[in-house]
């Protein structure tokens, strides 16, 4: 499995200008090549092929005046850039054609040096290295300082150096991961994620977004709000978006943080872990969009994924194709809808349960099921229409939930 590694990086002020270049020349070369097969496209030419882009864009480009400068930087940045313009043609261009799940893909866009985000890659021919010193030794930048919160765990094949829009720089290595499978456990366990508590455990266990992170979201919120009352191109309005920016990255790092340490001790402490295909990106469309997005639940739910592989533990989503909350975990009977404010519920048969906790052990048991009849065989119960509140998964849109900030799964 590849994984990625974050850490952040201080480079010099002649460093940080080196940088700004080497962004700057990704950017141009990129955009280049966008209008170049947008114009072959006006003029009803063919679609111009990697190498070509690559031969005109790159290695004749520096013979002109006009991109001489592309040569102060290294090759392989600017081969990358083109890399990264390829892909997302070829993203489109699935998408187009239905050959690729999920969400439609939009075309590529230009890049702006305005943008939030700067980004350039080195691969291993570029020969980058990592200094016996600590510092990341990088082709016509230098060796650049870090800050090594982890060890690698196997030498990396690529790097990318990152600007985020706090201006703080990153450096993400690609690393193969050594998976480290842990001695069997016994225990499984259903997840139930909601919006009263960010996760329910079918052992009862209840977990609620920790304070600090609600505190920091509220700051991040007023000074939105701040950031909306300023003029418009003025110094002020300059200042409060970059605070937006320090406020938003502290409140992803901290979130990020909590979620690594929920989501390991879970896999540690089970065998197999369930959790419901809630189809985050359905949900997302509704007016359940800003909790959703707040609580974090594709990050959280693919850094129990890649954390069930490396080890040894079985990861499962289960289809909400049955109403979790109103079936009784002991008898399975359906029962009456309930108001989002009913938090516990007697059965006919005599179960008493906990709203949030019945659903996770429903969870719990239809994964247990799926995994038995070997995933796939798993002929499912007739379907039950969902009630108006539940009907806001769209089974049609594949989610999209295996990146994680911090540590990526590739
Ligand atoms: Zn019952």
């Amino acid at each position: 499995m590849q994984l990625r590694y974050n850490f952040r990086v201080y480079p010099t002020p002649r460093q940080q200008i080196e940088l700004a270049r080497a962004f700057g020349c990704a950017r141009v070369v990129f955009n280049d090549g966008l209008r170049l097969r947008q114009a072959a496209r006006q003029a009803g030419e063919k679609y111009i092929c990697d190498a070509e882009l690559s031969r005109r864009l790159i290695t004749e480009a520096k013979l002109t005046p006009e991109r001489t400068w592309l040569g102060e930087v290294s090759a392989v940045v600017l081969q990358q850039a083109l890399a990264d313009l390829n892909t997302a043609y070829r993203n489109f261009f699935t998408s187009l054609s239905g050959k690729r799940k999920g969400r439609k893909v939009a075309p590529p866009r230009f890049r702006s040096r305005k943008d939030n985000r700067q980004a350039i890659r080195f691969t291993k021919n570029s020969r980058f290295k990592v200094l016996d010193n600590g510092r990341l030794r990088l082709p016509k930048i230098g060796n650049l300082a870090v800050r090594w919160s982890r060890t690698l765990p196997s030498d990396p094949s690529s790097v990318a150096i990152i600007k985020d829009a706090a201006g703080r720089y990153f450096a993400s290595f690609v690393v193969q991961s050594i998976d480290q499978v842990l001695p069997p456990g016994e225990s499984e366990v259903g997840i139930d994620l909601g919006l009263t508590h960010f996760a329910v455990l079918s052992d009862g266990t209840k977990v609620s977004a920790p304070k600090f992170l609600r505190r920091a979201a509220r700051k991040l919120k007023r000074l939105q709000q701040a950031l909306s009352r300023k003029q418009k191109g003025s110094t002020n309005r300059k200042k409060a978006v970059t605070k937006v920016a320090r406020a938003h990255a502290r409140v992803a790092d901290t979130r990020r943080d909590w979620q690594h340490k929920l989501s390991t001790t879970i896999i540690r402490d089970n065998q197999a872990v369930y959790v419901e295909d809630l189809c985050v990106a359905g949900l997302g469309r509704t007016r359940l969009a800003k909790s959703v997005h707040d609580a974090g639940w594709a990050a959280f739910t693919g850094m129990l994924e890649y954390k069930a592989q490396r080890y040894g533990r079985t990861f499962g989503r289960v289809d909400r194709f049955f109403p979790s909350t109103r079936m009784c975990s002991a008898c399975g009977r359906i029962n009456e809808k309930m108001a989002l404010n009913v938090r516990a519920w007697d059965c006919p048969c005599g179960g008493h349960h906990d709203r949030d906790v019945n659903a996770a052990l429903n969870v719990l048991a239809a994964g247990q099921a799926d995994n038995s009849n070997d995933r796939g065989a798993y002929v499912r119960p007739g379907l039950v229409p969902a009630a108006r509140r539940e009907a806001v998964t769209h089974l049609d849109v594949a989610c999209s939930t295996r990146s994680v900030e911090g540590i990526l799964v590739l």
